[in-house]
Formats: C-alpha cells, structure tokens, sequence
C-alpha cells in the first residue's frame, strides 16, 4: 500500500509528490560492473548468493580470458542457518585471493541481501583483514544489497567506504574534487576544460588506480559528476570540504553552467568560462541540432530508477524540445538536486519513489512517445505498445560533457527512430 504525502514547494520549483512505492529496480550490486571498469586494479568480493553471482555474470558479460576482478563468495545453507563460522570462512577466501592476485591494490567486500539479513558484519571483518594484509592494500566494506536501495546507491556506498582512506588537505589553497565514476576519455576531456579556466589542482574520484586517492579538507571543493552520492558528500563535508552546487554535466547548458559553477569559486565568471569553452560549445550544439530534429515535440515519461531523471528531464526539454508528462525519481536530495530543480521549475509533474502500480496507470493513460524506466518494465510496456529507453543504458554509456551531448540525445532518438522505421517498412 503506497502512502502519498504532497508537499507545495515554495517559488519557481517543481511541485513534488512523495509516495512510498515498492522499488522496481535493480541492487547495488550492479554497479560492480562500472565500478569495476572504472577502479582498474580493485577486486570487489561480493558476500551472497547464487542469485548475486548469477546477477553480476550476467550483467557484465564475463569475459573468459580475462582474470576477473570481481567474484561471489556463495553463502551457504549451513552459513545462512548460523551454523558455520562466515568470518573463518571468509578470511580464508581472501587470504587465498590475495596469495593469488598480487595486482590487487584495494579489496572491497561487499555485502547482499542474504549477509545483511544473517547480520554478517563486513565492515568489522575489513577491519580485521586490513591489519593482517597492513602493507599489502586497502580493504573496505560496502553494502550493495537490494533492501530498499537503487542499483545507482552502490556506487555512492562504495566510495564512502573509502573516504575515512583519503589522504588530510592541505589547510590552505583550494582544491577541485570531481566526485562520481566517470569514463577515462570524459575525464581527460574535462581536465583541459579546468585547464582552459586555470584551474590545474583537481583531482577525480574515484580515480583509474585505487592509490590515486586525492586529498581531502577545508580546502577541497567538491563537485558532483553524479547526482546519486548523498552519503558520499556528507562523508567528504564531515572531513572539512565544501560542496559546489551547480546543475549536473549533461547536455550543452548543463556542462556549461557545471563549469560556471566551479571557476565561480576560483573567481573566474560565466562571461569567461563561455568565451574559454567557446570551441567545445559551438561543436557540441552543431552536433546536436541534427539528433534534435528526432526529439523535438515528443512526448517523454520518467519511471523512478537511475536517480539521473532530473537532471535528464532538464536536457530534454530545454534543448531537444521534449514535453515533459511526468519525471519521477526513486528518491529525491533536495540539497544536490536545488539547481536542477530552479531549472525545472513550476509546472513539472516531479514524483519522489512512486509507487509502480499508480504510476504505470499514468503511463497507460498518457501514452508518452517514450518511457525510461527499468529493464523489468520495459518489456511489458513494448508489449503494449509503448517504446521505452533502458535507463541503466545511460549509466554505462558516456555521457556527461560537451562532446557527448549529442550522443546523450541520440540514446533517446534511437527508439522513436526505431519505431519510425518499424511503421515505414508496415506499409512497404
Ligand atoms: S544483493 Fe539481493 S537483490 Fe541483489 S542479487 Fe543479491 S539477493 Fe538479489
């Protein structure tokens, strides 16, 4: 049964709805498989079950000559039933592990829905093996299991797991910190845009080599690449940074005013970081302008899923011309989310953690030109009819910055081209 609690929101943003809907949506475990890509020499040792294991093969299509990095320790039925002692048990696979894999150079374990329930303490157990392997790596714990998370809430799991390990800042001189996992080439693209500005200290995390780990204190700033980290900035707030606030990097204006938000701290002003960024601008919104053409006046619905939909919504509409009928999100932080929400503004139908039988009736009522939502829900919506996009294709794609704006646009434009090819070849 979905309790729903509607609060007005003062001013220009959006009014928002609060239901207390079951979550339809993939764990924690699932961003293993970016993280992992991302953190070249981590190993993540997932403490679960079959189902977790079969979860994370089939999710990143393990490749079989490769050494893995990431694996299942199976909890047993005599685990489960507390007959075993998991901890002997488990310090013997990491022992092993680690005796085998000597690139390793940080070891997460995480935890699933079958360790939380047998209240398997995994951050003791860290603790325990990162005084045996002292001098050999960092160890960490971080839950990833499915009990009333979103799979996006792994990754702000995990990089809190590591923030108590980054090294103390410097009192004076401020720092950039680009927090959230982004691909290797968005990085480099983003690090000559700060260079372009004059700002050269910042450092991203997580970074490609687990020791590359920035530091942290009154001096850093942080700037969110990811809207799904609350956990993660208040661990690195507590340790003295402060956060930037700004609209998240995707699409055109929201890169820019992104970078606005950062120089603003190093003093520089829009009217500069515009004119610097001059080139990447003109290039991004030519490219875009052609994938444009198959978005604008399209109608677009948002299932709760990513925690990426505002800032989404926001792209679409203002600058590929989508109507915006409903932008649900799973849940909602009003502090990270503030500048997405001003540039929303009134008159957005915004929905925090939906409850799926409500918000599919919506969907079937309003017949949008395309819904984002989950894999588990788009099958049955193309079975009615509908096109929906995957909204965890954005989670692996790149997408954030200038140069991948119009990629951003064509994930949307694919299905509603798709569609229109599937209606043309009906008639030949
Ligand atoms: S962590 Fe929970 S939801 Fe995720 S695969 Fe394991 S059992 Fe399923």
């Amino acid at each position: 049964m979905s309790q729903l609690i509607a609060r007005a929101d003062p001013g220009e943003f959006p009014n928002v709805t609060t239901e207390r809907g079951e979550r339809a949506v993939f764990c924690g475990l699932t961003s293993i498989i970016w993280l992992h890509r991302r953190i070249q020499d981590a190993f993540f040792l997932v403490v679960g079950s079959r189902t977790c294991a079969h979860l994370l093969q089939s999710a990143a299509g393990v490749m079989i000559f490769a050494e893995p990095r990431f694996a299942t320790a199976i909890l047993g039925e005599r685990d489960l039933a507390g007959m075993a002692d998991c901890h002997e048990e488990l310090d013997r696979v990491v022992s092993e592990l680690l005796e085998r894999r000597p690139d390793i150079r940080r070891l997460f374990l995480v935890g699933s829905c079958p360790s939380e329930v047998i209240k398997l303490d995994l951050a003791n157990a860290a603790t325990r093996l990162q005084r045996e392997h002292e001098n050999r790596l960092r160890i960490s714990a971080f839950s990833g299991s499915g009990i009333e998370t979103t799979f996006t809430q792994g990754e702000d799991q995990c990089l809190t797991s590591m923030v108590p390990d980054l090294p103390e800042g410097s009192e004076t001189g401020q720092r950039l910190m680009v927090v959230g996992t982004l691909a290797d080439i968005v990085e480099e693209q983003f690090r000559r845009h700060f260079s372009q500005l004059g700002i050269t200290e910042v450092d991203f995390f997580p970074a490609a080599r687990a020791d590359d780990l920035p530091p942290v204190g009154p001096g850093t700033r942080i700037l969110l690449a990811q809207p799904y980290l609350s956990d993660t900035v208040s661990a690195l707030i507590k340790r003295g940074a402060k956060l930037i606030t700004a609209p998240f990097p995707l699409g055109v204006d929201g890169t820019l005013a992104w970078f606005q938000a950062a120089a603003g701290e190093w003093g520089v002003t829009p009217a500069q970081v515009e004119e610097a960024l001059a080139i990447p601008i003109a290039r991004a919104q030519k490219s875009l302008a052609k994938v444009k053409e198959s978005l604008q006046g399209r109608s677009i619905h948002f299932l709760p899923d990513s925690q990426l939909e505002l800032p989404l919504a926001r792209f679409l509409r203002d600058e590929c011309d989508m109507t915006l009928l409903e932008v649900a999100t799973p849940y909602l932080d009003q502090t990270l989310m503030a500048p997405e929400l001003a540039k929303l503004g009134a008159g957005v139908s915004l929905v925090e953690g939906s409850d799926l039988d409500s918000a599919l009736s919506r969907v079937r009522a309003h017949r949008p030109d395309l819904t984002v939502c989950g894999m588990g829900i788009a099958n049955p919506l193309e079975a009615e009819g509908l096109r929906t996009k995957w909204s965890i294709e954005l989670i692996f794609t790149p997408v954030q910055g200038f140069d991948q704006a119009a990629d951003l646009a064509g994930l949307f434009a694919r299905p509603l081209m798709r569609e229109r090819r599937l209606e043309v070849g009906s008639w030949s």
